[in-house]
């Protein structure tokens, strides 16, 4: 029999839905219900197990799943001897220390002797031991950022995304220690076929990202000024241009990327474009 890739992903949580969501771009559907353990993909071999994302880099180690979605923050805390294959552009967050907003943060020689709350221990003390500094790390499993109101502790070192939870909770964010979002993490013992899959499953979500780094323009340009027009836009080989029933003038479409996109928006319409259409890419092979 074929064999499957099997593939872990949080059962519930912030990483949950956008992981269903990257599998569903990538064209692959999971139909039956994610109530249960497991659930088999029908059109690519494979099988998804719904997990705590704690457990995740363990099962992905003893090669119980052969690859998984999961926070980066999670890998590194958890240390397990697996490979990151791949970033997937979300659950993006930070690991933070924070403190009384009252108090006055002078850098990590701060924490000397203090007491630190977080569910973080191995990366909080990786951080202390970069700075040489000693500090007690008390470990909660959560509501870690309510432990210095109630007395507990010190300072906190938890994922931060807007802050808005630690303003609530009377901390203020001073340092971070990570930045995290989620990625691939695979498996040290793959088979080739197994390594095969993992490959064509990259190229469909390396797909999927560039398409939404990127933007596809169209735009009504006049012929006088095509050539500055033409040289604004990238394009993957160039752009298309394409004679508009309106003499005088061409159609020029075009790929345009987020980051650079609203400075040549700017410049376009500055050398005479008009009727300028944004529309999102689905996929993208290069
Ligand atoms: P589980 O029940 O699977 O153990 P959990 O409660 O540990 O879930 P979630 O809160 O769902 O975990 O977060 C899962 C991951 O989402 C985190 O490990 C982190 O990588 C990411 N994440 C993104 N933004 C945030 C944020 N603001 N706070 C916490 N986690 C975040
Ligand atoms: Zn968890």
């Amino acid at each position: 029999m074929a064999q499957k890739l099997r593939l872990a992903i949080q059962k519930s949580g912030r990483l949950h839905d956008d992981s269903m969501k990257l599998l569903k771009e990538c064209g692959i559907d999971i139909s039956n219900g994610v109530n249960k353990l497991k659930a088999d993909a029908n059109n690519f071999p494979m099988e998804v197990f719904f997990l705590r994302d704690d457990d995740i880099p363990q099962y992905v180690e003893d090669g119980v799943a052969d690859i998984g979605f999961v926070g980066e923050n999670v890998v590194y805390e958890k240390n397990k001897k697996v490979t990151v294959a791949e970033k997937l552009g979300f659950g993006k967050c930070r690991l933070s220390i924070a403190v009384r907003k009252e108090e006055t943060y002078t850098g990590a020689a701060y924490l000397a002797g203090k007491k630190i709350a977080t569910s973080y221990p191995v990366l909080v003390q990786q951080f202390l031991n970069q700075h040489n500094i000693s500090a007690e790390i008390h470990e909660i499993s959560g509501s870690v950022e309510i432990a210095p109101g109630i007395g507990l502790a010190d300072a906190i070192c938890d994922l931060v995304s807007s802050g808005s939870t630690l303003f609530m909770n009377g901390l203020k964010e001073t340092e971070s220690i990570l930045q995290s979002q989620a990625v691939i993490i695979k498996n040290s013992d793959l088979t080739t076929e197994q390594e095969s899959i993992l490959s064509k499953l990259l190229f469909r979500i390396q797909s999927v990202k560039k398409a939404k780094n990127n933007k596809y323009i169209l735009l009504n340009a006049p012929n006088h000024n095509l050539q500055k027009i033409v040289s604004l836009l990238p394009g993957m080989k160039s752009p298309t241009v394409l004679p508009l029933a309106e003499e005088g003038w061409s159609s020029v479409h075009s790929v345009l990327n987020e980051n650079e996109f609203w400075d040549i928006i700017e410049q376009l319409k500055d050398a005479g474009a008009q009727g300028i259409l944004v529309i999102p890419i689905e996929k993208m092979i290069l």
